[in-house]
């Protein structure tokens, strides 16, 4: 989701692989959201990438891109396969075995989507240690959908629920990127799990937020209560706060479980 200039490098340092990436969401095109792209994408071309790729964002991403390439006369040795995301509307965007990903149009200088990540329905877990030796893979596929295993005539063989465990809950997450307060998300990102909601500015600069079309901390954390989510991440500070820690305490006195979005943190969700 969005690719600030340093992405490259932040990708590096966290030893996560720029190959892996298949779909890459970007919120709008104001440069600290995606003026790392035009370098990740030539890299993924000058490392050998093969697979076509999904880009997902607004209407002019794909031009921006096209236009690169053409004064640079390059042609990249995979697809881009370019999804213009429509910033109005709530509607899904991108579909695989694992997830759903919706846009959630946001109220932004520019036209801006955020996008809500909503896990699918997930298979039950094998009991490894209760499974017979010779078990076929097609009947482990069977018992992961929550089948029993019955032999060539019909009779039970196994019960399902004596060779699984129930499958692990399906997670959400919102990402909100630049936005300004906005009650018309709430519906949209109701009881997600995670929310990253931005908050550029503190209460004392409710205004200047307004104005720029920016949240305070106490706006995310408002926005994060009435939609009754499970855990608030903030960020997108403005470079005025030198501490970040009162932002994350502004946030707290309206919604307890927020917290700040520090590069390489990780947000554990639990079953
Ligand atoms: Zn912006
Ligand atoms: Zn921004």
């Amino acid at each position: 989701m969005d690719c600030g200039e340093a992405t490259q490098l932040q990708l590096k340092r966290y030893k996560l692989r720029a190959q892996r990436i298949n779909n890459i969401f970007i919120s709008h095109l104001h440069g600290d959201h995606y003026l790392g792209l035009m370098g990740l994408l030539s890299t993924m071309h000058l490392m050998g990438r093969k697979e076509k790729l999904n880009l997902y964002g607004p209407k002019g991403l794909s031009e921006i891109i096209t236009m690169q390439l053409k004064y640079s006369e390059t042609v990249f040795n995979y697809e881009i396969n370019f999804v213009e995301v429509d910033t109005t509307i709530h509607k899904v965007v991108h579909e695989d075995d694992f997830v759903k990903v919706y846009s959630i149009p946001l109220n932004h200088r520019v036209p801006c989507s955020g996008y809500l990540f909503a896990e699918k329905k997930k298979n039950r877990r094998i009991k490894k240690d209760t499974l017979p030796a010779d078990f076929s893979v097609k009947n482990i596929i069977r018992l992961k959908h929550g089948e029993d295993i019955l032999d060539e005539e019909g009779n039970l063989l196994y019960k399902n629920a004596a060779l699984t465990l129930p499958a692990r809950r399906s997670f959400t997450y919102a990402f909100c990127s630049d936005t300004k307060y906005d009650e018309s998300i709430i519906p949209l990102i109701k009881d997600v799990d995670l929310l990253y909601h931005e908050s550029t500015f503190m209460d004392e600069h409710a205004e200047r937020a307004s104005i720029t079309y920016h949240s305070t901390a106490k706006e995310a954390a408002t926005i994060a209560k009435k939609a009754e989510v499970g855990k608030l991440i903030l960020g997108h500070f403005s470079v005025r706060y030198r501490e970040l820690e009162p932002i994350r305490d502004e946030a707290r006195t309206v919604f307890e479980n927020a917290d700040l979005a520090i590069e390489g943190e990780e947000f554990i969700l639990e079953d």
